[in-house]
C-alpha cells in the first residue's frame, strides 16, 4: 500500500488524507504541534524541522513525500528529497516563502503585478515610498500569512509605526492595487506533465483573511480565464511543477496581476470537494502520484464559507438543505479558521438564498454583498 508522507498536519492534510482513503492510500504526517488535527486520520510524527533522526525515519516510513504547509524550511524538504520523492520541488517552496523571490520570479516571466521594492531599513523605507508612493503595503518578505505581517502605508505618518511594528526582517514595499475584486487560479500539474484547471474563483477577504469563495467567478470565463490559465502555465512550467498550485490575483481594469502563490492546495480550493468534478485535494495526489488528472469542471455554483474563530451550531448548518460542512477538529480561537461550509446550487439566484440562510448564523458580513 502506497504510504504519502505529508509535511504539515493542519486541516489540508487532512482533507488530502480524506481524499486519499478511497483511492487505497496511507498517510503519515510530520509537524511540530502534537494537536495537528490531520493527526487523528493518520500517523504523526511529532519533531522540529531540523531533527534530522525524525526526518530520515519519516523518509524510511513513508513513499513519497508532498506538504500542505509553505513555512517548512527548505532544507527539511532537501534532505527528505534524498531519500524519496518530494512534491512539489523543493524549488517552488524556496520561491513561495519569500515574498521577493515570488514577485521576482512573475515578473522574469512576464505575469504583472504591483510595483514593488525591496526594504531592509528605514532609510529604504524612505527610498520605497518616495519610488512607489501612497497608498502602498508593507509587508513581510517570510513568515506572513493570513494577513499577518504587513500594514497599509496612507500617509508619510504611517512609515514609522509601520516599521516599528514589522521591521527589522526583510520586508517588501508594494504598490496599493484598488483591485476591483479578488480572484484565485488553482491547478495541478502531474509527474507526468499533465495540466489542469479548475474555473476561475472569486475571493473576498477580511482584516486579510479569507471568507467567502465564489466559483465559478461572475464574468470569469473567456479571455478573463485564459489570462488566469497562461499565469498558471507559466508558473507551472518554470518551476517544473507537480501538484496543485494556487495564485492569487488581483483584477484591475480587466488585467490580472499575481499576488502571491501557495505551493499547495489551497482554501480557495476548497469548494471543489463537491463543487468540481475532482476536489484540488484529490488531484493534488493523482498529480504527486503520477496519475492521469481527474475533470476539474464546475458542478454548478459554489460558494465556501469560511468558519473563523468560533463555530457555529453544527445542527443550525446542517439544517440547511444542501449545505457540505466541514470542521477541522482544531479547538477554537480568535481569528482560526475552524471549518468551512460550501454550497452548490444550479444557478447564481439559488446560490444567494442558500448563502443568505447561512448568514443568519455565520457572522459573516459579506455574505449580503
Ligand atoms: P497577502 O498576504 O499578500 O495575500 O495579502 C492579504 C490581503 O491583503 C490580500 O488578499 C488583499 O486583500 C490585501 N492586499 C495585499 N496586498 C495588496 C496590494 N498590493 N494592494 C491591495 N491590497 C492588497
Amino acid at each position: 500500500m502506497t504510504v504519502v508522507g505529508v509535511l504539515g498536519a493542519g486541516q489540508l492534510g487532512r482533507m488530502l488524507a480524506l481524499a486519499g482513503y478511497p483511492l487505497g492510500l496511507r498517510f503519515a504526517f510530520f509537524d511540530e504541534n502534537a494537536e495537528a488535527p490531520a493527526g487523528q486520520l493518520g500517523d504523526l510524527t511529532v519533531a522540529g524541522w531540523d531533527d534530522h533522526a525524525a526526518l530520515d525515519a519519516f523518509a524510511d516510513a513513508v513513499d513519497l513525500v508532498t506538504y500542505e504547509f509553505e513555512n517548512i524550511p527548505v532544507a527539511a524538504a532537501e534532505r527528505l528529497a534524498k531519500h524519496v520523492p518530494v512534491f512539489p520541488p523543493p524549488k517552488a517552496l524556496d520561491v513561495a516563502q519569500d515574498r521577493l523571490k515570488e514577485k521576482t520570479l512573475f515578473r522574469r516571466l512576464d505575469i504583472g503585478t504591483a510595483p514593488f521594492v525591496t526594504v531592509d531599513t528605514r532609510d529604504d523605507l524612505e527610498r520605497a515610498v518616495a519610488a512607489i508612493g501612497v497608498p502602498s503595503v508593507l509587508k513581510t518578505r517570510t513568515q506572513g500569512y493570513d494577513g499577518k505581517g504587513q500594514r497599509v502605508l496612507r500617509r508619510g505618518d504611517d512609515l514609522d509605526p509601520a516599521f516599528a511594528a514589522i521591521g527589522g526582517r526583510p520586508l517588501i514595499l508594494e504598490g496599493f492595487v484598488p483591485f476591483e475584486r479578488e480572484l484565485s487560479i488553482i491547478a495541478a500539474r502531474s509527474r507526468t506533465g499533465e495540466t489542469a484547471y479548475w474555473p476561475l474563483v472569486e475571493n473576498v477577504h477580511r482584516d486579510g483573511i479569507l471568507r467567502l469563495s465564489i466559483a465559478p467567478a461572475a464574468a470569469g470565463n473567456g479571455a478573463l480565464a485564459d489570462q488566469a490559465a497562461a499565469i498558471a502555465a507559466k508558473t507551472l512550467e518554470a518551476l517544473d511543477y507537480v501538484g496543485v498550485l494556487a495564485i492569487e490575483l488581483f483584477q484591475h481594469e480587466g488585467r490580472l496581476l499575481a499576488n502571491e502563490m501557495a505551493p499547495r492546495v489551497h482554501n480557495s480550493g476548497h469548494w471543489t470537494i463537491e463543487g468540481a468534478k475532482t476536489s484540488q485535494f484529490e488531484n493534488h495526489l493523482r498529480a504527486v502520484l503520477g496519475f492521469p488528472l481527474g475533470a476539474t469542471d464546475a458542478i454548478g455554483v459554489s460558494a465556501m464559507v469560511n468558519l473563523i474563530g468560533e463555530t457555529p451550531d453544527p445542527a443550525g448548518l446542517l439544517g440547511i438543505e444542501g449545505a457540505h460542512l466541514h470542521l477541522y477538529g482544531k479547538p477554537a480561537r480568535p481569528g482560526r479558521k475552524l471549518g468551512h461550509v460550501t454550497l452548490v446550487e444550479p444557478g447564481r439566484a439559488a446560490l444567494e438564498s442558500a448563502l443568505a440562510r447561512v448568514a443568519t448564523l455565520v457572522d459573516e458580513p459579506t455574505l449580503s454583498r
